[in-house]
């Protein structure tokens, strides 16, 4: 067996015959006649001259030798059902929706926008987009009207799908009043609106423009839609950054480098096998639910899992109960996810049968110890850190656990995945870092593999602007995350570029703080984030939430463990990262996706407007910390 460092060096060095090759573990209509056309950087052209189809890869394909295996697997613990979708089943209801779609004007090259909550129809409408060559844009069901309208305005649907509601903690979420207002609010009017009515929210409709679709279910119900063959280079879909940062950024997907990438990643990096059942509890509305919900474990020829519901309800050995279940083999979650777990009782984890599960990979935002290492003793199976974008919509870092059997470190998302020419950078000069242990702007050399992103829908400019640095002959892309490598090639994420404090002309990565501050046995979760200062530039302020808050009762309490923590970041890091001020919160402010809002702290903290504040999950976390910092 060769070294993964072999296998790696030759998806950089050989890269178009080592990306021939993945090709084959996909179907296409037209054989490809190039491998990758890079003749206009840094927009590379995936599989030129081929043609294929997504649907027909993750559906019909598989008709031939599982046609009744399990395909899409709905449990919803909101409104207590469980459905099973065979891939015969799956392919039915997938033109059952294409030819509704149709019915509606929709024709390829079409935007259709999906705002729905976790159920088949949504599953159904993705598919028979890329099934009739539409391209989907997934709008998270969590986010409301102004969210939602700028969304609308930017990708342009000919249709929009949605649902009557979603559920959420057995509440019922009403969505068509929220898109009413968001279609009154944007500029682009959709031509026609597709509800799924689930019966658990009254709704009005729109005469003329709004469609039912049970109705138009009903008269489709064998009307064959076959799949549309398209370039490998047709978009497939749009999706919106997790706007963590800022303004959130349309990232448009091509075919068939994305099939491509996704096929070898259920091989090389999450090993799971045709037959078998994949789990990921994110939701569609993001890029793992896309991927890694949707896509990747249907392509591979695996059942997936759509869970609607929380992770604690009924209670919190729900996902583990799913894993004995439907003998899951590859799971994948958050570390916030993760979090919230752990704040049950472990008795949950170990009272179902998990050998189905051979792992349980995390993605978003960093895995820290105590996480990890909770995770992994209550599970005993192997956690897998990946590191990813919304961007690249497949893992840049990772242990790639099919052709590499070194083992994981903590606090470390693994080496540089196979196609990632993967480079730090010093960002002051502008030059590679090789030296093991230093710090750099983690960047991709281009082209960037299969299966990222095509560029910014819409807005070539933005994407190259955004993205990309040219370097005499070559041309880098950056993921805006400071990172180091050790010397035997695996990388630690530090945090994003935006998040550098400069204390004094000291640059400190927030994430090395807020580390150093989660090791003090009572802090179950710390956001540090650098406030300007008059004397030293910018100082790092803590707000970190406890776990046992009866110990921090009295201001005495409170700054007993300021100077706890301020001791132990002079140990850890020394006394310039101390952070200038502690404070305790119940709660730190968040996007829907479970990713620390630094950016709007830092706003609060510095007195300035907060910016857009529309994906955040739970407003009166930003409150306390505006409590905390006015002015006395
Ligand atoms: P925006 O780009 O709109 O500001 P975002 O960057 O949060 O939002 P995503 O594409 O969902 O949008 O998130 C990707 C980012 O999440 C990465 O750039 C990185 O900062 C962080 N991240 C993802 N996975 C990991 C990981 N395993 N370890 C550390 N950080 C991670
Ligand atoms: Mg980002």
């Amino acid at each position: 067996m060769t070294s993964y460092s072999d296998f790696h060096r030759r998806s950089i060095e050989d890269r178009d015959g080592f990306w021939r090759e993945q090709a084959a573990l996909i179907e296409w209509e037209t054989p490809f006649t190039q491998v990758c056309d890079y003749s206009n950087p840094p927009f590379a052209r995936w599989y030129a001259g081929g043609k294929t189809n997504l649907c027909h890869n993750a559906v019909d394909r598989h008709l031939k030798d599982r046609p009744d295996q399990n395909a899409l697997i709905f449990v919803s613990t909101e409104v207590d059902k469980e459905i099973i979708y065979s891939f015969r089943q799956l392919h039915a209801e997938v033109q059952r929706m294409a030819a509704s779609l149709q019915a509606l004007g929709v024709k390829k090259g079409d935007r259709v926008l999906i705002y729905m909550p976790m159920i088949p129809e949504a599953a159904f409408a993705m598919l028979a987009c890329t099934r009739i060559g539409a391209i989907h844009s997934v709008v998270f069901g969590g986010f409301a009207s102004v969210s939602l309208a700028s969304r609308i305005d930017d990708s342009q649907p000919v249709v929009i799908v949605s649902a009557d509601a979603g559920s959420r903690g057995g509440k019922v979420v009403p969505y068509k009043g929220l898109l009413d207002e968001a279609i009154r609010l944007a500029q682009h009017k959709p031509a026609r609106v597709l509800m799924v009515d689930r019966g658990l929210a009254a709704f009005d409709k729109v005469d003329g423009r709004d469609a039912d679709y049970a109705a138009l279910r009903q008269q489709h119900l064998d009307t064959v839609v076959p799949c549309t063959w398209v370039d490998a280079t047709h978009p497939s879909y749009t999706l919106y950054t997790s706007g963590t940062t800022g303004k959130p950024k349309g990232v448009q997907r091509d075919t068939g480098g994305y099939a491509v990438a996704l096929a070898a990643s259920m091989k090389h990096i999450y090993c799971g096998n045709p037959g078998e059942t994949y789990f990921s509890t994110s939701d569609i509305g993001w890029v793992v639910g896309h991927s890694y919900i949707i896509y990747g474990p249907l392509v591979a020829g695996m059942a997936t899992i759509m869970y609607e519901g929380l992770p604690i309800r009924p209670d919190a050995g729900i996902w583990w109960q799913l894993v004995e279940k439907y003998k899951v083999t590859v799971m994948f979650s958050a570390p916030t996810a993760v979090r919230v777990l752990k704040k049950q009782d472990p008795a949950y984890l170990s009272k179902y049968d998990l050998s189905s599960l051979r792992a349980l990979f995390l993605a978003g935002e960093p895995l820290d110890e105590p996480t990890a290492k909770w995770i992994a003793e209550s599970l005993g199976r192997p956690i897998i850190d990946n590191y990813w974008q919304t961007e690249t919509g497949w893992p840049i870092l990772s242990i790639c656990k099919g052709v590499d059997d070194s083992a994981t470190k903590f606090g470390s998302p693994g080496k540089a995945v196979y196609g990632y020419d993967v480079k730090l950078i010093d960002e002051a000069t502008g030059t590679e870092i090789t030296e093991p242990g230093q710090k750099g702007v983690v960047t991709v050399e281009g082209p960037l593999p299969p299966g990222c992103l095509q560029t910014v829908w819409g807005d070539d400019d933005r994407f190259v602007k955004t993205y990309w640095t040219s370097v005499p002959g070559r041309m880098v892309y950056s993921t805006f995350d400071w990172g180091i490598r050790d010397a035997d090639g695996y990388y630690f994420i530090l945090g994003r570029t935006d998040d550098v404090i400069n204390v004094a002309g000291h640059r400190l990565g927030t994430r090395e703080i807020e580390e150093s501050i989660s090791s003090h046995p009572n802090i179950a979760e710390v956001a540090v984030v650098g406030v300007a200062d008059q004397l030293k530039g910018q100082v790092a302020i803590a707000f970190a939430v406890l776990k046992d808050t009866s110990k921090a009762a009295t201001t005495a309490d409170a700054l007993k463990h300021e100077g706890e923590i301020m001791k132990l970041v002079d140990e850890q890091l020394g006394a310039v990262a101390r952070p200038a001020r502690v404070r305790f919160v119940s709660a730190l402010p968040k996007t829907r996706s479970g990713k620390m809002l630094r950016r709007v702290i830092q706003a609060v903290c510095e007195g300035r407007d907060a910016g857009d504040l529309s994906t955040m999950e739970d407003p009166s976390a930003l409150q306390q910390i505006k409590d905390l910092m006015a002015p006395k």
